[in-house]
């Protein structure tokens, strides 16, 4: 392998890991910088749907409409700190501007050409055995309260046919069947057999740094401080305790992401949309696949070590520390769904989304900094789209044939 030309990559989550990995198979001498352990950031704690068949954005035209009796539910799928409520206006304006149906189109054309090779990624990335170890692709079955089709859900329809995504209505009946001991006040469901999910998104993004490792790639335990450009191309990146050069720098810090671009005059619309999860060990039941209730905003994935529930908004920036009620409210909402469910104590989680208004990340290069790349703002969908996005980018940095149009992703769409 002819290593060409340096490259660091910053932050090692499942964007930055899957960024390097390809960079590495491309050639290039790669150095991941990350004070957190491998997956110690958002990648940990998700639900673990790899969505490869959902490509609808999250603002969508009947959901819109919920938004304001959710905010005056202290117990619903998004909540508002009243002293962040400032900060998060802009991108909140923002975020319901992109829910007009022309942008909502267009989106999901995007989220589409990310989402569909997410599979082929994840196993091109981590090899077939650990792949089957680690990854269900059992489909997914998508639950909401009430008998009638909400607005929102039909605008999901109408994406799906769009691109062809095969979904089979599932009747009461089939839903006992598929999932014994779910409430029978769920009477409104659906199957999605292209999506699935992994036991452990830590071992699986965990085994992206060995992969990493093995194939020559560096990964140290180092802040990055700040980004230098040098005179003659490419960046010194200045951590709190060396001072690295590398010709191409990719930001994937994930949600803290912006403070590094401020800097150097790349403004992006990055806010963090705050998720919970409460892990339920020793289970009474144990579902075969990973079920996503729509109504509430929240998943539960069947997962090594329990039943994870996972999801939830909470606009409360980066400092702020946890709610705890919040994350005791996804173990209430899971007994809920299945009101037989015994567990041993949650353990609980909170973690930072990177999220822009429009759902999609951005991915490749700023044009006015030269050796410059972004990867991030996967919001809901980085455990689906982080392989496919480190594809793409590595392809850009390394000026290979971009497996698919890096248009949509472009720093550009933000005025950077
Ligand atoms: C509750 C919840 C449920 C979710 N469920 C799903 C799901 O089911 N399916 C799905 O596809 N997605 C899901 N997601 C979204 C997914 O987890 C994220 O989109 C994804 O993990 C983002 O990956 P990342 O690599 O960009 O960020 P992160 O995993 O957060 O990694 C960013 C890394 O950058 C590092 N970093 C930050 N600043 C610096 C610096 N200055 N120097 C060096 N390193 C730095 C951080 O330490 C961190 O390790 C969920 C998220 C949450 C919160």
């Amino acid at each position: 392998m002819s290593t060409e030309t340096t490259a660091i990559v910053l932050g090692a989550g499942v964007v930055g890991l899957s960024t390097a990995l390809y960079l590495r198979r491309a050639g290039r001498d790669v150095t991941v910088i990350d004070p957190l352990p491998p997956g110690g950031g958002a990648s940990f704690g998700n639900a673990g749907m790899i969505s490869a068949d959902t490509a609808s954005p999250i603002a969508i035209p009947g959901m819109l409409r919920q938004v304001p009796g959710w905010l005056r539910d202290r117990k619903g799928p998004l909540v508002v700190s009243p002293s962040y409520f400032p900060a998060a206006l802009p991108w909140l304006l923002r975020w319901i501007r992109e829910g007009r149906m022309d942008r909502v189109l267009a989106i999901s054309d995007a989220l589409r050409a990310l989402h569909k090779d997410s599979f082929a990624c994840w196993q091109d990335l981590v090899g077939p055995r650990l792949f089957g170890d680690l990854v269900r692709r059992s489909g997914q079955i998508q639950v909401w309260d009430g008998d009638g089709e909400s607005r929102g859900a039909a605008v999901e329809r109408l994406i799906r046919e769009r691109h062809g995504i095969e979904a089979q209505v599932l009747g009461a009946d089939d839903l006992q069947q598929m999932l014994p001991g779910i409430a029978r006040s769920v009477r409104r469901a659906l199957l999605v057999p292209g999506n699935g999910y992994t036991v452990s998104p830590a071992r699986l993004v965990g085994a992206l740094a060995e992969r990493l490792r093995e194939e020559g790639g560096t990964i140290v335990a180092e802040r990055a401080m700040t980004l230098v450009p040098r005179e003659g191309g490419g960046f010194m990146v200045w951590t709190n305790v060396a001072n690295r050069t590398a010709d191409h720098v990719v930001v994937a810090g994930g949600a803290w992401s912006k403070a590094l671009l401020d800097p150097l005059g790349v403004r992006v619309p990055l806010e963090t949309e705050r998720g919970y999860h409460a892990m339920l060990p020793s289970p009474s039941i144990e579902p075969r696949y990973t079920i996503s209730y729509k109504s509430r905003g929240f998943g539960v994935t069947p997962m090594e070590g329990g039943l994870r529930a996972a999801g939830t908004v909470e606009f409360a920036g980066l400092d702020a520390p946890p709610d705890e009620t919040r994350a005791k409210l996804l173990a209430e909402h899971a007994r809920a769904l299945f009101p037989g469910l015994t567990h041993g104590e949650p353990r609980l989680w909170m973690g930072f989304r990177p999220s822009f208004p429009d759902t999609l990340p951005v991915l490749g290069p700023v044009p006015s900094r030269p050796g410059l790349h972004l990867a991030f703002g996967h919001g809901h969908y980085g455990m689906t789209a982080g392989p496919p996005s480190g594809r793409l980018v590595a392809a850009l940095v390394a000026r290979r044939p971009a497996p698919i149009d890096p248009a949509p992703y472009s720093v550009s769409r933000f005025g950077a």
